[in-house]
């Protein structure tokens, strides 16, 4: 019994010819293997219109979400009324893109008035694109001759009630999607699950975290015991640097799991690398694949990067961020700075994505996302008010306009000469590195620059390590 999960991203849904290439993948797929599951994104943009929607209400804004409304009822009727060709089934499909978008409507109607919304509410409002996506699938596959079902997620995948970033219960979803899946495929149904999209075991919608969709795959495949999983999106597979910056970025054939996790951490969200770790662990064969050039070969995901080509890998990007820096002489041989500076910036909810301390100690410097860089430099002042005030510590400032571009590959671990090569490239350029850290796990190596400089560094990097 041959079974194939494959996830379908929003760009892969994200108008009517998109739509019509994912049904003729599934349906092809359909008759080469025995099961076949499906899970899809909501169609591009519409998740982010959904929270700028609610956002813009919960801070008195009363115009931003109708218009989002407009926008998202005329774009989901749209695709029903140019794919859908029987009249009952387009009646039906129209009235459950009304139904979600007038309970959207209201909810934000009600925190416009409240003035607040909890992480709860949140996933109740966003959950709502992946439901609507995958219904308007499900229709078009059983159109063209697949039998096939929308399935709700909040059967399937149960989890915590962490909010926005839920985390499943491993033996409790195995158990739904045995008694709810397992059957449907027995009778030769087609599923179509909506990514993204969970729920507690009291039945209160939860979300698996933005980019989520992928996770959903991965928990369908370990469930199910999957022979492969793939996760189809706009590019043909991860590539040495994102297209959108580098036009000539080439396909990597095989990359290992701690390879794509660093590339998501820095910067290149094209799979969510926590949620693949379920089918990784099992062994299950993963491949990324571009839903518009189809009959290429992809990616293929690893355990281990023993069996992969390549030194540096890939080079990565991450805008808008503020390198923050506490400076003193009198910091010298002062124990804990480093330690209470840290503690302090994670109390405050911000996470550091690069730390880079000079060997005289007479400064620490981090990067940190550009819209907590204010609240930090002030609970930082707060937290070392009294070193302050003696001079131990000068200031503690934020500069913006940073990014940090990374370079990763496994086989950095024990090159000799890597950052020379990647130092000589930038110097060539003339771009100023402010800041240098490399990972912990040897597989990459970050260098904080000036973001008038982010896409010249990339290139650079591109051209003279990776290419
Ligand atoms: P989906 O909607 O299919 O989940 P995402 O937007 O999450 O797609 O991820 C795919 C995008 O990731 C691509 O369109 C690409 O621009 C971007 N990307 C960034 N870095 C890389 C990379 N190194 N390799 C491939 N894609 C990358
Ligand atoms: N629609 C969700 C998001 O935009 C989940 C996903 O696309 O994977 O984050
Ligand atoms: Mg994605």
């Amino acid at each position: 019994m041959s079974t194939l999960v494959m996830k379908f991203g929003g760009t892969s849904v994200g108008n009517a010819a998109a739509f019509l290439q994912v049904e003729e993948i599934i349906s092809q797929q359909a008759r080469d293997w025995d099961q076949v599951v499906a899970v899809v994104s909501a169609m591009s943009g519409v998740t982010d219109e959904l929270t700028r929607g609610v956002v813009s209400a919960v801070s008195g804004d009363a115009e931003t979400y109708h218009a989002v409304c407009n926008m998202l009822r005329e774009r989901h009727t749209d695709i029903v009324n140019r794919l859908v060709r029987k009249a009952d089934t387009r009646e039906r499909l129209i009235s459950a893109i009304d139904a979600q978008i007038d309970e959207y409507s209201s909810l934000c109607s009600s925190v416009h008035v409240l003035g607040e919304f909890t992480p709860r509410v949140m996933d109740s409002v966003v959950a709502r694109g992946e439901r609507l996506s995958a219904r308007i699938l499900a229709a078009l596959l059983h159109q063209e001759g697949t039998r096939s079902e929308a399935v709700e997620a909040t059967d399937l995948i149960v989890t915590d009630a962490t909010f926005q970033n839920a985390v499943p219960i491993a033996q409790a979803t195995r158990n739904r999607i045995s008694a709810r899946l397992v059957p449907l495929l027995a009778e030769g149904v087609l599923p179509v699950v909506a990514g993204f999209i969970a729920a507690t075991q009291d039945g209160l919608t939860t979300t698996l975290g933005r980019g989520g969709s992928d996770y959903t795959a991965a928990i369908m495949g370990d469930a199910l015991d999957a022979d492969s999983v793939w996760i189809f999106t706009d590019v043909d597979g991860v590539m040495t640097a994102d297209p959108r910056i580098v036009p000539d970025a080439r396909v990597i054939p095989v990359i290992s799991y701690t390879e794509v996790g660093e590339l998501a951490y820095f910067g290149a969200k094209v799979l969510h690398p926590r949620t693949i770790r379920p089918v990784i662990e099992r062994g299950i064969p993963l491949w990324v694949k571009n839903t518009f050039a189809p009959q290429t070969t992809g990616t293929r995901i690893v355990r281990n990067s023993t069996n992969t080509h390549g030194t540096v890998k890939a080079v990565t990007v991450i805008n808008d961020l503020s390198m923050i820096t506490v400076a003193g002489r009198g910091m010298i041989g002062v124990p804990g700075i480093a330690g209470r500076t840290f503690s302090a910036v994670a109390r405050q909810g911000t996470s550091v994505l690069m730390i880079s301390q000079s060997s005289s100690e007479q400064s620490i410097c981090f990067v940190i996302p550009t819209t907590s860089a204010g609240a930090v430099v002030y609970t930082l002042e707060e937290e070392m008010a009294s070193e302050l005030a003696r001079r131990d510590i000068d200031r503690i400032w934020a500069i913006d306009d940073i990014v940090i571009v990374t370079a990763i590959g496994a086989g950095m671990r024990g090159t000799p000469g890597i950052s020379a090569r990647i130092f000589g490239a930038l110097g060539q350029a003339g771009i100023n590195v402010i800041a240098i850290a490399q990972g912990s796990s040897e597989c990459s190596i970050s260098l904080a620059v000036d973001a008038a400089a982010a896409a010249a560094a990339v290139h650079q990097i591109h051209k003279e390590v990776i290419l």
